[in-house]
């Protein structure tokens, strides 16, 4: 049945609504272009219209008319995933986020905050009362707290918290559901679980309690190596360095630095290097370990220099891939889960495998207590199956890759079917309105 947009729009009186084409279809995209497959098969999708409620009050509003008139609704932040994560598939409503940006509270340890709070601001904003956010994506000045969890899985502080997954990193939600009379339900401790990470498939996340941890002030480092392998241990060595305070280990093969336009003249032609974070109360004792493995420090900024300029950080994550594709955009990229083996036979084997068709690019990442090699490779992409030949054999080989060429849900770094997902979806949203086409266990239930 044909939907009547003009009683639908009746009923959102009092919310912003943008219909200007150019606007909804910019308003349609994220960063999914990174990806050469995703942008096949996303390119020109868009919704029909943008929706921008102040109020979770709004938002029941919003899912009520679109529940009554069975058009799908996508919830988007800031945009800036990289899997179309909120690209509507079957166009219909965007529920945009970012002027539900209220920071509830801050108190010891935890932060109540509205979904559309960028992370830059809730840091700040933790950092006036001693605290910070555990962990952020390289897009933090600009990505939503709700994105990152609705879509996101870990990034700078990763090293010490771990990923948004692990118990503890998220403390409670309130949700929007999508039922005749949409209704509000708040999910706390493991319950949580049922909308961390879905892709906005089974709710509207309207708040959230998301844990802080104590505020360093950080160092910026960048050390040179003259061989990949040894930065490579150089940034193990430090993830397992207990008594030294880190938020990022970054480690880049040669070329891959040559891409940092703003860093070339601080890094010395064709190193390998690492990018670091590191408490300066930190900076002595590291010298120590820098020293043991032979590394050079070219850049080096106080944490009060740093905060003047652009952070170190905003070069590494998938900030990697940005700056290499902004002088190569035939780039792209893959995300790799080496497993927990300290002499890193896997990553050396795969360095020296693939040279450079697959630039080696590692964050060092928490999995379940142990410092870990995770990668976020630069890759010559030159057709989609080769692409797939390159995935199988680091399968095979026993790394995990978190396919980033795809937009389905499990498909990404899930792998499995997420029975307590579908089964809140199931409630929540009965007429699979919630950014459809996105979870694969809804499509193939019975
Ligand atoms: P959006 O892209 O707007 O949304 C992401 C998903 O969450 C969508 O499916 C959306 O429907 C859903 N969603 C949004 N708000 C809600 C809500 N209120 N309720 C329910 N669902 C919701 N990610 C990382 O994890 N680590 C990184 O280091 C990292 N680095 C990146 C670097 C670059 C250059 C780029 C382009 C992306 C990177 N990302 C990274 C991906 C992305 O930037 C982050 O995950 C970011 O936190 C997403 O936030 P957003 O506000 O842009 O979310």
């Amino acid at each position: 049945p044909s939907i009547d947009w003009d009683a639908l729009s009746s009923e959102l009186t009092g919310i912003e609504i943008i219909t200007d084409a150019t606007q909804v279809a910019k308003l349609s995209q994220d960063y999914y272009t990174f990806s050469p497959v995703l942008q096949n098969l996303l390119s020109g999708k868009t919704g029909n219209l943008v929706a921008r409620p102040v109020t979770e009050a709004q938002v029941l509003q919003v899912a009520a008319a679109c529940v009554k008139h069975k058009v799908p609704l996508t919830v988007r932040g800031a945009g800036t995933g990289n899997y179309g994560q909120c690209v509507p598939l079957e166009g219909g409503v965007i529920l945009d986020t970012t002027r539900l940006n209220e920071i509830r509270w801050i108190k010891p340890g935890l932060a109540c905050v509205e979904p559309g709070v960028k992370l830059a601001a809730l840091d700040k904003q933790a950092r006036e009362a001693g605290w910070e956010m555990r962990m952020a994506p390289s897009t933090y000045r600009t990505a939503t707290v709700g994105g990152f969890i609705g879509g996101g899985s870990g990034g700078i502080g990763s090293i010490t918290y771990g990923q948004l997954r692990d118990r503890g990193n998220l403390h409670a939600v309130r949700v929007v559901t999508m039922e005749d009379v949409p209704r509000v339900i708040e999910l706390r401790g493991d319950e949580v679980q049922k909308v961390n990470h879905a892709y906005g498939t089974n709710g509207i996340i309207t708040e959230l309690e998301i844990p802080l941890g104590p505020a360093y002030a950080w160092a910026e480092l960048i050390v040179t190596f003259d061989d990949f392998m040894t930065a490579a241990r150089f940034g193990q060595s430090l993830g397992d360095a207990d008594g030294l305070i880190k938020k990022l280990i970054c480690i880049c093969a040669a070329p891959i630095p040559s891409y940092f336009a703003a860093l070339r003249n601080q890094i010395p032609e064709n190193s390998h290097c690492a990018l670091l974070m590191v408490a300066e109360c930190c900076l002595e004792p590291l010298q120590g370990l820098i020293r043991e493995y032979g590394g050079k420090i070219c850049y080096e900024k106080s944490a009060k220099e740093a905060s003047k300029g652009t952070s170190l950080a905003e070069f590494t994550w998938n900030h990697t891939t940005l700056h290499a594709r902004s002088v190569d955009p035939t780039l792209t990229y893959l995300q790799t889960l080496f497993p927990a083996d300290k002499s890193l036979k896997l990553v050396e084997h795969m360095y020296h495998h693939f040279g450079e068709e697959v630039m080696m690019h590692l964050e060092f990442l928490r999995v379940n207590g142990t410092a870990i090699p995770a990668a976020l490779q630069i890759v010559r992409y030159t057709t989609e199956e080769r692409l797939k030949e390159i995935i199988r054999y680091h399968e095979e080989q026993g790394a995990f890759i978190a396919n980033p060429h795809t937009y389905i849900l499990e498909d990404g770094g899930r792998k499995s079917i997420d029975p307590v997902q579908l089964q809140f979806k199931e409630m929540v949203d009965p007429y699979g309105l919630l950014n459809p086409g996105k979870m694969k266990a809804w499509g193939e239930r019975k």
